[in-house]
């Protein structure tokens, strides 16, 4: 029988190698794993049922506001692609080619997808004739390829999963609303309440927004190592896709118009965020709306009492899996201890022990993954107890991430400081800056750290440019990013 192992020896520790200690979760909890294609993983199906839950709670969200779901080929010709032209420029250096169908070299060649506006835009142009088609409000589930050179498992792969949405409405004012309804109303919503994850939410700099956009609006969320995460981005296209693409259509006016466009995206890179703000030196720590496995019971088995013990646990299973995701763990290899072990580097929010004791009081013991709380229960009361404990792990998980977040936004009175921060302390550094692109850029070089966003909530204050000095009234947040 394998030994009460102690998982935590064999991971990395998060104070001294953050990286490794991401990596060494994320494998060991059998999330995701490298192949031989290089940049490629492979989601394995503990995280491939992570994803399916987060894809449920979002994909609700995009429903619930309008959208419906369509799917839209992988490759896209050349000509098309060429069409926008900052979009091209932007993607560019990502793009994977098709050149060859079987033998045949092709005469055009195609590129395998790193965002869909080209191909879904070549569409609109045909579906668009009046006012009367308008708005066309389509998300699509897909994989994405964008050729990168350094790769880490979920943040940045050459391939992953993600949703983007693509809406053509007749005025500029519904397309604005769009974009901000998708970042608050859906984005926001889910990556607080079901990934309990708080984001600050704004407006990209001119250098940071999406390539052919108007503007782009973000999600940035602060992991444990004082790195941001960018979480999620909703695009105003304005009219640059329509002209590109001639997607034009007859107003009630009976005047031709070009429409206005949106874009808008999250994708499996939450599952890296999920490790890195919640995780420890133990393990994972799933939130429960998210986690594939919410409670998993473990059987106490002695010789004597191991029929009854197992009867029990499968009669408690049976009980519990219409109200929640459940599973036992009956395999006689492993000691009670390597398995609570095992499952708490797999971050299931809750445990249930029962051994034979117990069957005769009546009772279980059920253990918290986030903050070790033991109890004991009757078994008539153990619905009501999972149901309020899943409740206040969601809830806990979310406080916690929000004060480190908060504690972790300075403000500082001059660039050294600047540096200083960004070099020991990281976090988010909420600063004046000028607007200038050149301020921007030479941050970036000096100390990694970009603006990550223009936050909406501004104050009627004014300071100076972290950089230049001069006199400025827009706040934004610095910080270096994944
Ligand atoms: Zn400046």
């Amino acid at each position: 029988m394998q030994k009460d192992n102690d998982f935590v020896k064999e991971i990395s520790s998060k104070e001294e190698d953050f990286s490794q200690w991401y990596v060494d979760i994320v494998r060991k909890a059998e999330l995701a794993d490298y192949t031989t294609i290089k940049g490629c993983m492979v989601i394995r199906p503990y995280g491939y049922g992570l994803w399916e839950n987060m894809q449920a709670g979002l994909d609700r969200r995009i429903k619930e506001t309008g959208h419906k779901n369509a799917y839209f080929p992988l490759f896209i010709p050349e000509s098309l692609l060429n069409k926008e032209a900052e979009h091209v420029e932007g993607f560019a250096p990502e793009v994977a080619w098709v050149t060859y169908g079987g033998k045949e070299k092709l005469e055009e060649r195609m590129a395998v997808r790193p965002t869909s506006e080209a191909i879904i835009c070549s569409l609109y142009s045909k579906w668009v004739k009046s006012w009367r088609d308008l708005p066309i409000l389509i998300n699509q589930w897909v994989n994405i390829v964008r050729w990168e050179k350094v790769t880490r498992l979920f943040l940045r792969t050459t391939e992953f999963l993600w949703q983007e949405g693509h809406t053509v409405h007749k005025s500029k004012e519904e397309a604005e609303e769009e974009t901000l309804k998708i970042l608050n109303q859906v984005y926001r919503d889910y990556i607080e309440s079901d990934l309990a994850i708080p984001v600050i939410v704004g407006r990209k700099t001119e250098k940071e927004k999406f390539a052919g956009a108007l503007h782009t609006y973000t999600l940035e969320a602060l992991m444990t190592d004082g790195k941001v995460l960018q979480a999620g981005t909703s695009h105003n296209l304005g009219q640059n896709f329509a002209r590109a693409f001639n997607i034009k259509f007859l107003d009630e006016d009976q005047k031709e118009k070009y429409v206005w466009q949106t874009s808008w995206g999250t994708t499996t890179r939450l599952i890296g965020a999920i490790v890195m703000v919640h995780g420890d030196e133990r393990g994972l720590k799933l939130p429960p709306k998210v986690a594939p496995i919410q409670v998993i019971i473990i059987p106490i088995i002695f010789d004597q009492s191991k029929q009854k013990v197992l009867e029990k646990v499968a009669q408690l299973k049976s009980r519990l899996q219409s109200n929640f995701r459940v599973e036992i763990d009956k395999r006689d290899e492993y000691t009670p201890g390597w398995k609570f072990n095992h499952w708490e580097l797999k971050g299931v929010p809750l445990r249930i022990e029962v051994g034979p004791k117990d069957i005769e009081k009546g009772q279980v013991i059920v253990v918290r993954r986030d903050n070790s709380q033991k109890m004991t229960v009757k078994e008539e009361n153990l619905i009501e107890i999972i149901n309020k404990s899943l409740k206040d792990i969601q809830e806990n998980l979310f406080q916690k991430a929000k004060q480190f977040l908060e504690e972790n936004i300075r403000e500082v009175a001059n660039f050294e400081e600047f540096k200083e921060i960004i070099e020991e302390k990281r976090g988010l550094i909420r600063t004046y800056w000028c607007g200038n692109r050149d301020c921007e850029e030479k941050v970036k070089e000096e100390t990694k750290a970009t603006i990550r966003c223009i936050p909406f909530k501004q104050e009627k204050t004014s300071g100076k440019c972290i950089y230049c000095g001069k006199e400025s009234s827009t706040l934004v947040y610095f910080a270096r990013a994944y």
